[in-house]
């Protein structure tokens, strides 16, 4: 265990008990990456969706990756993620348009990633029995998907692996271990503005550490705060101080600051 995550713990055990009961609260709002893919009954399509789903999480709100990923689902359900003809450029810009506006940086690279993840579905169909092959050989075949990610250590693709791993809602609960309790999570957004805004207090701020630092004091924190599924902290923290619809998602779905475990020491806390 990190030796700052322990300092930290012992110099703020009440931002921590904070963090532990929001925590509970947030851990069964559904992932919205698994709650898209999930609208299929067909195993390929749930495991085609949640890769999906990986690669455009890129540069949205996670409100925004519900509305995106809901309104191609719409237009294009299913099998149609990988069956040819696939859709036309424009007709995906569409979609995407209609759903969260043009601003998305993302936006011209979107039909390019969704032909890939096609491709790679077609190249690796059955995908269920894709799904139990060796991880070196999973890692290889996802990052020949547009915008995975080549460098290790592969955010989207762990993103995926935690995905098809964790139970409902926070994943498909594919029966095979991708990720043990000592492999790093990838960190959303809510969980790096978590570390910057109350985690531990350093001579250098978090937005300044290195990646490799960021990732396992972060990865720490996840495993303290909650020991048998850290990933269960890591997807709770990443509503904090998430952008919801008028306030933050936090604030919308407490109704009130004053509801929420963290009101004491959050500094974005309403009063
Ligand atoms: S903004 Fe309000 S609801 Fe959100 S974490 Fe802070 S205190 Fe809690």
């Amino acid at each position: 265990m990190s030796s700052s995550i322990i300092s930290f713990a012992n110099e703020s055990p009440h931002i921590i008990k904070g963090s532990q009961a929001f925590i509970q609260k947030f851990k069964i709002i559904p992932d919205p990456i698994v709650q898209v893919a999930s609208l299929h009954p067909d195993p390929n399509a749930q495991i085609a969706w949640v890769i999906l789903g990986c690669v455009l999480n890129q540069y949205l709100g996670l409100l925004e990756l519900k509305k995106l990923l809901f309104a191609l689902n719409h237009e294009f359900p299913g099998d149609r993620l990988w069956y040819t003809p696939v859709p036309k450029s424009i007709e995906i810009r569409t979609t995407i348009t209609k759903a969260i506006g043009a601003a998305w940086p993302n936006l011209d690279y979107a039909p390019g990633i969704f032909w890939s993840v096609g491709d790679f579905v077609r190249k690796n169909f059955p995908l269920t029995e894709w799904i139990l092959k060796p991880q070196n050989e999973l890692i290889h075949s996802l990052i020949q998907i547009y915008y995975m990610g080549k460098k290790a250590p592969h955010p989207k693709v762990l993103a995926c692996f935690q995905r098809f791993q964790a139970k409902a809602p926070l994943g498909l609960g594919v029966h095979r271990v991708f990720l043990s309790k000592k492999d790093d999570l990838a960190l959303p957004m809510g969980a790096r503005r978590f570390m910057g805004f109350m985690g531990p207090t350093s001579t250098i701020p978090f937005s300044k550490w290195s990646t490799e630092k960021k990732i396992k004091e972060t990865n720490a924190l996840f495993r303290y705060l909650s020991p048998d599924s850290p990933e269960m902290s890591a997807h709770a923290l990443s509503f904090f101080l998430e952008k919801g619809h008028k306030k933050f998602f936090c604030q919308e779905l407490q109704g009130s600051c004053k509801a929420c475990p963290l009101y004491r020491d959050c500094p974005y806390a309403e009063v």
